[in-house]
């Protein structure tokens, strides 16, 4: 199945332009100067420390969320390009010969790991990267995914392999918590890649996880409200596993942890059973997902979806989960609201 890609999403631009403005302002101080230009004592045009003088460090995330994390931590001195952009889905993804020009540019790279992006390898191949990669789920708390469900196996192209071992879960990103050890190795990586800039990206980092904690604070306070045996969702595919352990959630869907795999007859008429069985009220599509799918299990359930959830990508900027902080938020506003809606 094809999938939509987009163009690399440019951001902060502004401190090229900051940049540049500095530099023409130091430029007529100097030429303004009193007196013989050679003989101006140094320290007359030292310009001020606060403006940073490097230019904008290039680095590329390889799916909207994980972008969105790196800007948080990068601020101004970070130019930050997205591979897989807003509504894409990054399971089924296919780099642009203009992406790995992108990547091929980059002094560093970020990407999650645990097999997400499985077109990875070959990009940095093809870009013959250089640069750093940090991938941004290292010393993560890391799920298995579920080799009990019947489905979540049936994604990989491992035939003949069995149960040698269980995949790890790729959407660590899900539970907050998981997301400090993201911005902590995004903050090493930045300062791996720009020495100069450290400072500024272990601050930024530290203030942000500040606001990070409020927002997992907030999850467990809307969550609180709900009895655990009411907090039953059913989503497209497997990606809220993280946040189902964080939280205290069941998420059952009809695909498995990729959105590669179709989803068998037989597994859809399992889930209708259970739906049924278990009462389940909340049924959610998600944004980087065929909606025909959950709309088909409405109609056998006779549960209306309740809306569309953010798994694997952000929305488009001024959407309603255009930030990290504002899908986990948005995500959970929808799902408590569609459970406790309907008790
Ligand atoms: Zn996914």
């Amino acid at each position: 199945m094809p999938c939509p890609t987009r163009p690399p999403a440019t951001l902060h631009r502004s401190n090229t332009l900051t940049g540049l403005a500095t530099a023409v302002t130091t430029a007529l101080a100097l030429s303004t100067l009193p007196g013989h230009a050679t003989a101006a004592a140094p320290t007359a045009v030292t310009a001020p420390a606060a403006t940073p003088k490097a230019p904008a460090i290039q680095a590329v995330a390889s799916f909207s969320i994980l972008g969105d994390l790196v800007r948080q931590v990068g601020g101004e001195r970070v130019q930050v390009d997205v591979l897989v952009g807003p509504g894409a889905d990054a399971h089924v993804y296919q780099p642009t010969p203009t992406q790995a020009k992108t990547v091929a540019k980059a002094q560093v790279l970020f990407s999650n790991g645990l097999g997400f992006e499985g077109w990875m390898a070959r990009l940095l191949k093809s870009a013959n990267y250089k640069g750093t990669h940090v991938v941004a789920t290292q010393d993560a708390d890391v799920l298995a995914q579920d080799a009990d469900d019947g489905h979540a196996h049936a994604t990989h192209k491992d035939h003949g392999h069995g149960k040698a071992h269980a995949k790890a879960d790729p959407h660590a990103w899900q539970s907050v918590p998981n997301a400090f050890v993201y911005v902590r190795n995004i903050a090493k990586g930045l300062c791996d890649a720009d020495a100069e800039g450290c400072d500024s990206y272990q601050k930024n980092a530290a203030t942000y996880i500040e606001q990070l904690k409020t927002l997992d604070a907030g999850v467990r306070t809307a969550w609180a409200a709900i009895p655990v045996g009411q907090r039953k969702v059913i989503t497209s595919h497997d990606a809220f596993g993280y946040y189902a352990k964080a939280y205290g959630v069941t998420f059952m869907s009809p695909l498995g942890v990729s959105t590669e795999s179709e989803a068998s007859a037989k597994g859809v008429a399992k889930l209708v059973r259970q739906i049924k069985a278990e009462n389940v009220k909340a049924l959610f599509v998600e944004a980087i997902s065929n909606p025909r799918l959950i709309e088909q299990i409405g109609r056998e359930t006779g549960v209306r979806p309740a809306g569309e959830l953010y798994s694997d990508s952000l929305s488009p900027p001024g959407g309603p989960a255009d930030s990290y902080v504002k899908m986990i938020r948005h995500n959970t506003t929808a799902l408590t609201g569609a459970i406790q809606a309907k008790k």
